[in-house]
């Protein structure tokens, strides 16, 4: 394969750390959805592992369940996707934290047999819509859980709560109708071990919103806000890169095997350049399943072509940027097809 996705999980590691220092006290719960954002769930889990993460915040019960396996019985693994009883069957067996956003999953739990407490995250929604439960229902719920409390099924660990950081004023909103839920939990006799409401953007550059734990996706793979603080700033860096040999010259440019089917927007297209033996050079052209690069003297099959992230002239972000989106956008477009390679693993 001339082509391929090279994850630095040494990079990743130090990321890692600086989130850990920024986010203290509060602990980093890494998020690692999406594939652990395209860069690899197995190889990401146990690094972060290895590392000292203790937390990890995996969308789905599949998901949840895969980090198990590579982590062990001792990590905790929170989702938040539960689609019925069935979920909550498999999320419970396999000690999943389970982010409950949806009181009909309260009632199932009152149905399951269950071989040990369900850990459940109450899910209050703050404005977003997309799940929690509505701050009308709130108190109704908070009663069915505490049923659920006292019949043994559920144990209470936490409230929680998903917040749109793009303004500094939405997010001021959502966190009082947060801590209005909590302290009514509390009221109710339900005593959160963890509370949590913010992921990158907040997480660093807000305080009063970390709580007991902050989920962290983007920034711990060094991919910043598109329109934000940098990276230097952030104290991060990408640690993934796009690496594709050029497999012909010819008088169009120096060819890469890779293209829009392999996640690099064609919308790119003559849009940003890449590091070349001889400098700086334009990409002209992506279609589906190849690149065309402004040639450069000398070039030759087999010359390696960083296209972005890591040690590229251009990061996730910058290309986000080129085409009105988020990093993240670019980052998890990346195929699963394409190989990946790692260093430090
Ligand atoms: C994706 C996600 C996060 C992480 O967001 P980042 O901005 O990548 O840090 C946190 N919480 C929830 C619920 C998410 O879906």
């Amino acid at each position: 394969m001339s082509a391929f996705y090279l994850v630095d999980l040494d990079a990743f590691a130090a990321n890692l750390q600086r989130v850990r220092a920024a986010v203290a006290p509060a602990a980093h719960m890494l998020v690692v959805k999406d594939d652990a954002y395209a860069h690899g769930l197995e190889a990401v889990v146990r690094r972060a592992w290895a590392e000292g993460v203790r937390w990890f915040g995996a969308f789905d019960v599949a998901t949840g369940t895969a980090v198990r396996r590579v982590v062990g019985p001792d990590a905790r693994i929170f989702v938040w996707l539960i689609g019925g009883a069935d979920d909550l069957t498999a999320g419970a067996a396999a000690h999943l934290d389970l982010g409950v956003g949806d009181e009909a999953l309260l009632h199932d739990l009152a149905t399951l047999d269950l071989p040990t407490p369900a850990r459940v995250h109450l899910k209050i929604d703050t404005g977003l819509h997309r799940n929690g439960i509505r701050p009308e229902r709130w108190d109704d719920a908070l009663e069915v859980a505490s049923g659920l409390v006292r019949e043994g099924r559920i144990v209470f660990e936490g409230v929680w709560s998903h917040i749109s950081e793009a303004s500094d004023a939405d997010d001021d909103d959502a966190r009082r109708i947060f801590l209005a839920a909590r302290d009514a939990a509390r009221a109710a006799g339900l005593d959160p071990r963890f509370s949590h409401l913010a992921a990158s953007a907040a997480g660093f550059a807000r305080g009063e919103f970390r709580e007991d734990l902050v989920r962290v996706g983007a920034f711990s793979y060094g991919i910043r806000p598109a329109g934000g603080p940098g990276e230097a700033e952030l104290g991060i860096e990408p640690v993934a890169s796009l690496i594709a040999t050029v497999t012909a010259i010819d008088a169009a440019g120096a060819h890469l095997d890779v293209g829009s089917l392999h996640g690099l927007p064609s919308t790119l297209s003559g849009r940003f350049d890449v590091g070349t033996p001889a400098g700086p050079r334009r990409v002209e052209a992506i279609g589906p399943t190849s690149t065309a690069v402004a040639p450069w003297p000398d070039a030759a099959p087999g010359d390696e072509i960083v296209l972005f992230g890591r040690r590229a002239l251009c990061s996730a972000t910058d290309l986000a940027e080129l085409v009105d989106t988020i990093g993240e956008e670019i980052a998890l477009r990346v195929a699963p097809a394409l190989p990946r390679r790692y260093i430090g693993d």
